[in-house]
This record gives C-alpha cells, sequence and structure tokens, in this order.
C-alpha cells in the first residue's frame, strides 16, 4: 500500500479491482466476516433491520412510502425475483436496452414466460423518454416498464428521469435495475416515480458479493402476494415473512450481510450518497482527463459518462495488445475489466470501491509506462471507432 493513501484498499501485493462488482473492499468490512451469527438470533435480527432500514434511507426525499426485501444470490437473482414479482402473470413489459444487462433482464422475462417487447438500442445507445411515451402510447397492453439506470455493459448513465416522467404520464409502472449504480446516482422518490428498484451488496455500497435486494414501495409489495412462479425469488412472501419474523426466509448469508451492515455504516459516515457520489466523481474526472492526456479516447461524451465506469476504445496501434496491457496493468497492481462493445475493441476500468483520486493517478502513471513498454506510439483508437461514437450525439 502506497503511503498517501488516505483509503485502507488492498493489502499488500492484492491488486486494486477497477472493476464493477466484487470490488476493492475495505478492511473493517472484510474483518468484519471474521464472526459467525445464528440466523434465528436476535443479533442477527437486528443486523437485518438496520440493514434494511438504512437502504430504505438512502432514497432519501420520499422513502417512507418504501421497504427493503434482501434477497439471497448474485444481482440477476435479484432481478429476477423482481421482475417475477411484482409483474402479474398477465401483465406486459416494455425492456429499455442498450447493453447487456438490459438483454439479460428480456431474457430473464423470457424464463419468466412473462409477456415483453424490448427497445433495443444497441451497444450504448440512451433510451429516450420520448420513444418511450411513443411505444407506450402505440401498445396499451403493456403494463411495466423495465429500466436500467446505469448499463454497466457501457457505463452509460441512462436518462432515468426523462424515462420516469414518460411511464408515469403514460399511467404505467417503473422496474428499475439500478445495481451498478445505487447508492452513488441519486435515485429518489421525490423526483421519479417508480414501484421497485433494486441492486446489491458488492457495488456502489462496497460489500461482499452474496446477496441482492429490491426497495419497493409497500403498496406494490403488498399487491405483489401470487404474482411469483418461483418460490425462493418471491419477494412478497421474502418479505411478509420478514415483517412478521425479522428473519430471511431461507439460509441468510450471514458474513456477507456483517460485511454489509460495516459497508453501510462507512458510506454514511462519508456523506451517504452524495458523499459516495463525489469520490466516483472525482475518480471518474481524474481517470478520464489522464487517459484522454495519453491519447485514449472514451466511448461516450461527457454528459453519458457514469462515474461508475468507464469504456475506453482500445488504440489502433498495432503494437497494442489488450491481454498484454491488462497483464502488464495487473502486474503494477490494478485489475481492469475487458469491453463489451460489439462494434469496435474497448476496455472498461472502474471508478467504484475502495479507490480515490490518488490511485487513479497511479492507474493513469501506470498505463502511460505500459504503453511505452508495448511501443505504442499513439493511443488513439480506429477510425471505426470514431464512426461509432458519432451515431451518439452529445
Ligand atoms: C452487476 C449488475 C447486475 C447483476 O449482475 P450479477 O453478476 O448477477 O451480480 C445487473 N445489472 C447491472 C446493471 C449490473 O451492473
Amino acid at each position: 500500500m502506497a503511503p498517501h493513501d488516505p483509503l485502507p484498499g488492498p493489502r499488500l501485493g492484492e491488486p486494486y479491482l477497477l472493476t464493477p462488482g466484487p470490488l476493492t473492499t475495505a478492511y473493517e468490512v472484510k474483518q468484519a466476516m471474521l464472526r459467525d451469527w445464528g440466523s434465528w438470533d436476535d443479533d442477527f435480527r437486528a443486523l437485518t433491520a438496520e440493514m434494511r432500514t438504512r437502504l430504505v434511507g438512502l432514497l432519501g426525499a420520499g422513502h417512507e412510502a418504501y421497504d427493503c426485501v434482501p434477497m439471497q444470490g448474485s444481482g440477476s437473482f435479484a432481478v429476477e425475483a423482481m421482475l417475477g414479482s411484482f409483474i402479474p402473470r398477465d401483465g406486459k413489459a416494455l425492456v429499455l436496452a442498450n447493453g447487456a444487462y438490459g438483454l439479460r433482464a428480456a431474457e430473464t422475462l423470457r424464463y419468466l414466460g412473462r409477456d415483453h417487447v424490448v427497445l433495443d438500442k444497441g451497444d450504448y445507445l440512451p433510451p429516450r423518454g420520448a420513444e418511450v411515451a411513443q411505444i407506450l402510447a402505440g401498445d396499451p397492453a403493456i403494463t411495466h416498464v423495465v429500466a436500467v439506470h446505469c448499463e454497466t455493459s457501457s457505463g452509460i448513465l441512462n436518462p432515468i428521469e426523462e424515462i420516469s416522467d414518460a411511464v408515469a404520464a403514460a399511467g404505467r409502472v417503473l422496474l428499475i435495475d439500478s445495481m451498478s449504480a445505487f447508492g452513488a446516482v441519486p435515485l429518489e422518490p421525490a423526483r421519479l416515480q417508480f414501484d421497485a428498484m433494486v441492486s446489491s451488496a458488492n457495488k456502489c455500497i462496497e460489500g461482499v458479493p452474496g446477496f441482492g435486494f429490491v426497495l419497493a414501495k409497500k403498496t406494490a409489495l403488498a399487491a405483489a402476494r401470487g404474482n411469483s412462479a418461483s418460490l425462493s425469488l418471491d419477494v412478497h412472501a421474502q418479505w411478509a415473512h420478514m415483517e412478521k419474523t425479522g428473519q430471511w426466509r431461507f439460509t441468510p448469508p450471514t458474513h456477507v450481510v456483517a460485511a454489509f451492515v460495516e459497508a453501510l455504516r462507512a458510506h454514511a459516515e462519508e456523506g451517504g450518497v452524495a458523499g459516495r457520489g463525489a469520490r466516483y466523481v472525482r475518480n471518474r474526472d481524474v481517470l478520464v482527463q489522464g487517459m484522454r492526456d495519453l491519447g485514449f479516447e472514451t466511448l461516450l461524451a461527457d454528459r453519458w459518462l457514469s462515474p461508475i465506469i468507464i469504456t475506453f476504445f482500445c488504440p489502433a496501434d498495432p503494437a497494442f495488445d489488450f491481454p498484454t496491457f491488462y497483464d502488464a496493468m495487473k502486474a503494477r497492481g490494478f485489475v481492469l475489466y475487458p469491453g463489451k462493445l460489439t462494434v469496435v475493441d474497448s476496455f472498461r476500468i472502474g471508478c467504484i470501491g475502495q479507490l480515490d483520486e490518488h490511485v487513479m493517478r497511479r492507474v493513469v502513471a501506470a498505463a502511460g509506462e505500459v504503453l511505452a513498454e508495448m511501443g505504442v506510439t499513439s493511443a488513439a483508437p480506429p477510425q471505426a471507432a470514431l464512426d461509432e461514437r458519432s451515431k451518439l450525439a452529445s
């Protein structure tokens, strides 16, 4: 660990994870897992209660109408639980897709046998309010709209308030996958209307992986009874059981929950959503400026860049090879993330986790060293990448 690191970050020899989760967690978060908990015991019930209260509080103004239902499994389990529990069996969903997670939501609906249509904007173009309004006006059978807040596959921050306005104006219900944004980007019921949203333990709250959680209107939770075709992923049943007993229905990931509550306390100390978001914004700004100074270009124009994860084009220079770049960055202590664009080569660098702007400066310095080592003279992307990018007007 470098002496100027104000964040504990990883231990000696462990690389920083510049990934969208699992990510680099604080030592205190890992340490919180060194104790065993009885799932039925009062101590663990208190931990679950504290977690639920803190999470609902992160919604900010208007949170009183909402409740929190944690769900075992990775984030996708929670998405599946939300879709299967809030969309009635005779409902119909419009899925707004601009990347892998939107497409996964559509795939989930196909498995669940829920009628749905997909607005597929390709690799990264954002779904806009006007087109959502138009689709809803043309199809009165649509009852629910499923939107991804930050589409982690490109790092785009989708215009969720614009989408919410269109859905609310059409009298439909919005369900949000805010997996990679919640806790760092505001999602306030006072500013947008949604029945439910999901996130998970190992994203912006900086816990370790093992469960997700649904934040939903209490009225929607009560109305969701009988919708789910899955026993273990029934959000209503988990909620009803938790309200009655204070316990999870089936074995909870006790150590992960203990680590997560520690992470929530640290999140509050950092200044909640605003404080966490501000650190990630600084991480992003230092990273993007530094990489641009090296000649790299981002897929997205500034207005669409999330403070979560950034997609950079691979340089056109034939001396550049991503696996070599990846290994050399890892040797310097930084684990990057491959890109997900279908048209041009790219890679991603995450801004979330126990990292700050000092770490980001070191990431940029390391990238510069590695380019020189590889003999890359220009980090400029190929023309095809720039042509692709021009599809998205800033
Ligand atoms: C991480 C993530 C998920 C869930 O992925 P899991 O691998 O199942 O945890 C879902 N949606 C988005 C936008 C994500 O970033």
